[in-house]
C-alpha cells in the first residue's frame, strides 16, 4: 500500500500540471460518471495531501477525495492520452497532460465540511507543517496497545504504513511490542522527528530508504533495493548492526519485521 510519502509526492508532482487550469473529466469505466461530469470544465484551485488521502479543491466548492488503498494508482502523461482501457475510474485532462486513476478505494466528491470529517478521523501527518505531534502523543501515552500497532493506526498517525512502521521502530531501538503508555515523552519526540525526516526523504526520493550509509553492504552511491531497509522484508537475514536473525509476525494485519536484540 502506498504510504504517506507517495501521496505527498503525487500532490507535489500533479500540482504544477493541474492547479489553475480547467480540466476535462470522464469515467471511462463508468463507476464515477456523475462525479466526473461535475468536475468537467472546472478549474483546480489546490491539491492537498493528508496522510494517505488526496484532495483536489475545484472552483465552486467542489472537492474530489481519493484514497488509493492497496491497489490504486495514478498514471500521468504529457502526450495525447491513450485509448482508455481496463478499469479506468477517472481520467482528467488539461491542455498539456492527462491523469488516469485506476483501482482506488475511494474516489468521491465531497461537499462543504466533508473534508473536515475525513480529517477528524486522522491523527497528525508528520509531512504537514500544521501537524501537532502532541495529538498522537495523547493517544499513544494512554494506550496499552503495542507501538507497532499504534503506528499503523491512521487515527493516531496519518500516513505511516508498514515499511515506515518497521524501520522507524528499528532506528529508535524500540520494541514493536512495547505498550504505548510505556514510551516516555523524550523517546516519542525523537520518534516523531525521525519519522518526519524519513517521510520527507521519501517524498524527495520517491522511494523509502531508511539505512545509514555505514549500515549498507555497498556504502557508496545510490542504495540498491536490498540495501534500503534495516528489517522490512529481511526475515531470516542477519541484522545489519548486530547479526541477530530478523524476525517477522503479523501485527495490525500486516507483516511486522524487527530485530529482537536491537529492539528489546
Ligand atoms: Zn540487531
Amino acid at each position: 500500500m502506498p504510504e504517506g510519502h507517495t501521496i505527498h509526492r503525487i500532490a507535489r508532482d500533479h500540482a504544477p500540471l493541474l492547479v489553475g487550469r480547467p480540466v476535462g473529466a470522464s469515467s471511462p469505466q463508468g463507476r464515477f460518471v456523475e462525479g466526473a461530469s461535475l468536475l468537467d470544465g472546472r478549474v483546480v484551485e489546490r491539491i492537498e495531501a493528508y496522510g494517505k488521502h488526496l484532495f483536489h479543491w475545484y472552483e465552486g466548492a467542489v472537492m474530489l477525495h481519493v484514497h488509493l488503498g492497496l491497489y490504486g494508482k495514478w498514471t500521468v502523461g504529457r502526450d495525447d492520452p491513450p485509448v482508455p482501457r481496463g478499469a479506468l475510474r477517472l481520467r482528467l485532462t488539461t491542455d498539456e497532460a492527462w491523469f488516469d486513476l485506476r483501482g482506488p478505494t475511494a474516489c468521491e466528491l465531497l461537499g462543504p465540511g466533508e473534508r473536515d470529517l475525513v480529517l477528524a478521523r486522522l491523527g497528525p501527518d508528520p509531512l504537514r507543517r500544521d501537524a501537532d505531534p502532541s495529538k498522537a502523543w495523547d493517544r499513544i501515552s494512554r494506550s496499552r496497545v503495542a507501538l507497532g500497532q499504534l503506528l499503523m493506526d491512521q487515527s493516531v498517525l496519518a500516513g505511516v504504513g508498514n515499511v515506515y512502521r518497521a524501520e522507524v521502530l528499528y532506528r529508535a531501538g524500540l520494541s514493536p511490542f512495547l505498550p504505548g503508555r510505556e514510551l516516555d515523552r523524550e523517546r516519542w519526540d525523537l520518534l516523531w522527528a525521525d519519522l518526519r525526516a524519513l517521510l520527507r526523504a521519501g517524498v524527495r526520493a520517491g522511494r523509502i530508504v531508511t539505512t545509514e550509509r555505514e549500515d549498507r553492504d555497498r556504502r557508496t552511491g545510490r542504495p540498491r533495493r536490498e540495501d534500503a531497509h534495516y528489517v522490512y522484508r529481511r526475515t531470516g537475514l542477519p541484522c545489519r548492526r548486530c547479526g541477530t536473525t530478523v524476525r517477522t509476525q503479523v501485527m495490525a494485519t500486516r507483516n511486522l519485521f524487527w530485530c529482537p536484540t536491537c529492539q528489546s
